[in-house]
């Protein structure tokens, strides 16, 4: 790793730096010769540097300019590193002619926000491979009924599968976070559980079924659904929101 890039907070920057954890990250993601690999945030390539090493080609997208120079080195001709400066957050993921597989060490700060922009692109997405905060993948892979089912696992799960991986800990980065990590995958449905025209809907269920998750669902759907409609659809009205399954918030959104 450089020692000359001072390590920048607001741009979520902690740098992997143990070789063994990088290669373990990179088996899991199992890079194909012809994958069209893209990487959120490379920073000083501890990811780039070995993923490069197993595709043709691949992509990346930096924020902080003053990393451009050093990714360059990695390939002064630009033809197997084509590097896009620029925010993750404004990334057009649909401008491409197949699809891409996603991977970064995500800046922790505006993790969530980075993946609700590609559930806006999923189909021209294979899969995708993040480090986040173990809390936030606990959210994100929580099965309905467990303790951390809520807004987000249900918007996630709704068009991807989402798995949890394996756990980091806060020394294999520099600096070190001081949160525990998690490396998750998560892969677009083939067949989406949410129709593209009732996602909108479904949005704004998910929104108000969990508005406030110890209370029961007739409570928080106070104002959208009465008693009869959610108890005619097959749902039990004091059911706690973090019960429902996706399929149930299907069928409330449908009745929106
Ligand atoms: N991949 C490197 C590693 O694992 O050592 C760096 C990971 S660091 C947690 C996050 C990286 O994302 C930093 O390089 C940071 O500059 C970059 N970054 C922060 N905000 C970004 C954004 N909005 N768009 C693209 N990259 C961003």
């Amino acid at each position: 790793m450089s020692n000359a890039h001072r390590a920048r907070k607001r741009f979520g920057q902690n740098f992997l730096n143990n070789d063994q954890t990088i290669q373990r990250l990179v088996s899991a993601i199992s890079p194909q010769k012809a994958d069209r690999l893209l990487e959120i945030g490379p920073g000083l390539a501890a990811m780039t540097e070995p993923l490069m090493a197993r595709v043709e080609k691949m992509e990346v997208i930096e924020l902080d300019r003053d990393l451009i120079a050093g990714l360059t080195k990695f390939d002064p001709s630009g033809d197997r590193l084509i590097i896009h400066q620029g925010d993750a957050l404004k990334f057009d993921f649909s401008t491409t002619s197949s699809p891409r597989r996603v991977v970064g060490n995500l800046p922790y700060n505006i993790s969530t926000p980075i993946i609700f922009h590609l559930l806006d692109s999923l189909e021209h997405i294979v899969d995708m491979h993040f480090m986040l905060q173990k809390e936030v993948v606990d959210r994100i892979c929580a099965a309905p009924g467990e303790r951390h089912f809520g807004r987000l696992s249900a918007m996630v799960q709704s068009q991807c599968s989402a798995i949890s991986l394996f756990e980091i800990n806060p020394q294999n980065f520099t600096p070190a976070p001081k949160v525990i990590s998690a490396f998750m995958r998560l892969t677009p449905h083939a067949q989406p559980l949410v129709a593209q025209s009732l996602r909108p809907n479904f949005a704004k269920m998910v929104k108000c079924a969990f508005t406030q998750p110890r209370k029961t669902l007739a409570n928080n759907l106070k104002k959208t659904l009465d008693v009869t409609q959610i108890e005619a659809l097959g749902i039990d009205p004091t059911t706690r929101p973090q019960n429902l399954t996706i399929d149930n918030l299907v069928k409330l959104a449908e009745c929106l």
